[in-house]
Order: structure tokens, then C-alpha cells, then sequence
């Protein structure tokens, strides 16, 4: 039997359908074609299970099992769109594979990405989702991302999709001159997306808006 792989989609997964949600997040106030570009030509639908197919290209956070989601499109647009402005970063340092989407649409954008993921099953699902879609880009390691992934690195950008309630200082060190971190800082209730960006001469950061991740936990699953 030859199974037909649906990157295209209709109906609910249809281009128009994607092209609705690219529209959606222009009105948002997302302003990197780039970005919105890769967003409306990545097919959502299949990071997440078949049943809920039909709800891959609605603005929200989806589940993927094991009490995870896969990031809402708003904020995937918003925190790649801060790792690229006015930059253009060569390697990325993703914290939280999850489904995978977040770091499909950064290797769409980048040389080289390296994504870490603390549950086995989530990031081998990743795996085979990276495999379909011809994303060889993609490095990825089973670990407690607080650690970051030290013999890759320096980064010229860090994204972290899970939220801690301080920065990891290993992410800092891993953090090349010039080079930009992203990550929801706070507890499960309040979080605010901050970035913090390297300079010659220590650490900016920047407070960027209210969000809810779940929780940068430590140790493997
Ligand atoms: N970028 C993902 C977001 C998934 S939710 C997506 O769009 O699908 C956050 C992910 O971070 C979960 O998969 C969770 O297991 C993972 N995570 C939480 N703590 C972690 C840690 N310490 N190291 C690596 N991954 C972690």
C-alpha cells in the first residue's frame, strides 16, 4: 500500500485555511514576510494527531500528549520574528521540541538548528515528522535543556518554549557575542517573554509581553 503523505491538505488544511491564519496573524501585528511565509507553506496539521487535524490552523495552543501543547501560531510567529530582527542568525539553540512545529519553522529560516527535549516520546514523534517533511537540518538531543547542549554552541540565538522562573545560566554562557535569547520567564500563572541579547559588555534584556508556557521541568522523561 502507498501512503499518500497529506502536506498539502484540504478543507480544514487547506491552503486557503492556512493562508486565513497568516492573514489573522498580520493583523496581530506580525511584520516579517519571512516568517509568515514559511508559517502559511508549513503543514501544521501534522505536528499534532489526526483528530484534531481539523484545528491545526485555528490561533491556539493545541495538545500533544503527555500534558504538552504545541505552541500557539501567534506566539511561534512572534518569537521567531524577534530572533530575526534586524539579525540573521546562523545556528539556533531550541529548549522544548514538542511537536517539532516551533523548530520546523526555524529551519526553514536558519543554517543549522539544534533542538533538545526532556520526553523521549514527544521528541522521537518530532523525529519522524522532521524525516517526512525533509528537514535534515535539524540536530536534536534527548536532555534536560536547563543545560543547554555545551559542544554545539556558541549560539547565535536561543529560543526556549517552556518556561522557567529564571534564566538558565547555562543558556547564558552559550550565548554568542551579538547573540539573542528568547524565553518565557515567571511562574505557571504570570510569565512575560523576555529577551536578553549579549553585548560586549554584559546582558540587555527586554520585556516583551505577558504569555502562558507550561513549565521548563528538569530531568528526562
Ligand atoms: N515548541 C514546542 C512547544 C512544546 S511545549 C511546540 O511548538 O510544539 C514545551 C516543551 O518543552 C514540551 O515538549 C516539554 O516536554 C519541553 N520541556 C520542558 N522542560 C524541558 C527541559 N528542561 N528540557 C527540554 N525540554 C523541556
Amino acid at each position: 500500500m502507498v501512503v499518500k503523505l497529506d502536506v498539502s491538505g484540504v478543507g480544514m488544511t487547506s491552503q486557503r485555511t492556512r493562508n486565513r491564519l497568516t492573514d489573522r496573524l498580520r493583523e496581530q501585528g506580525i511584520l516579517s514576510e519571512a516568517v509568515l511565509q514559511v508559517m502559511a507553506s508549513t503543514p501544521r496539521h501534522l505536528f499534532v494527531d489526526e483528530a484534531l487535524a481539523h484545528r491545526a490552523y485555528e490561533d491556539t495552543a493545541l495538545p500533544i500528549g503527555n500534558s504538552q501543547t504545541i505552541s500557539q501560531p501567534y506566539i511561534v510567529a512572534r518569537m521567531t520574528e524577534l530572533l530575526f530582527r534586524d539579525a540573521q542568525p546562523e545556528s539556533v539553540l531550541e529548549v522544548g521540541t514538542g511537536s517539532g512545529y516551533q523548530t520546523a519553522i526555524l529551519a526553514q529560516l536558519v543554517d543549522q538548528v539544534f533542538t533538545v527535549e526532556r520526553i523521549s516520546k514527544l521528541l522521537d514523534r518530532a523525529l519522524g515528522r522532521f524525516r517526512q517533511l525533509g528537514l535534515h537540518q535539524i540536530k536534536s538531543k534527548y536532555d534536560d535543556g536547563h543545560l543547554g547542549w555545551a559542544e554545539k554552541g556558541p549560539f547565535d540565538a536561543i529560543i526556549v518554549t517552556a518556561s522557567p522562573r529564571e534564566v538558565p545560566s547555562a543558556l547564558l554562557a552559550q550565548l554568542a557575542p551579538g547573540g539573542r535569547l528568547i524565553i518565557p520567564i515567571g511562574d505557571p500563572e504570570t510569565q512575560t517573554l523576555t529577551m536578553v541579547e549579549r553585548s560586549s559588555d554584559g546582558f540587555d534584556t527586554t520585556l516583551v509581553e505577558p504569555v502562558r508556557f507550561v513549565p521548563l521541568l528538569g530531568g528526562k522523561l
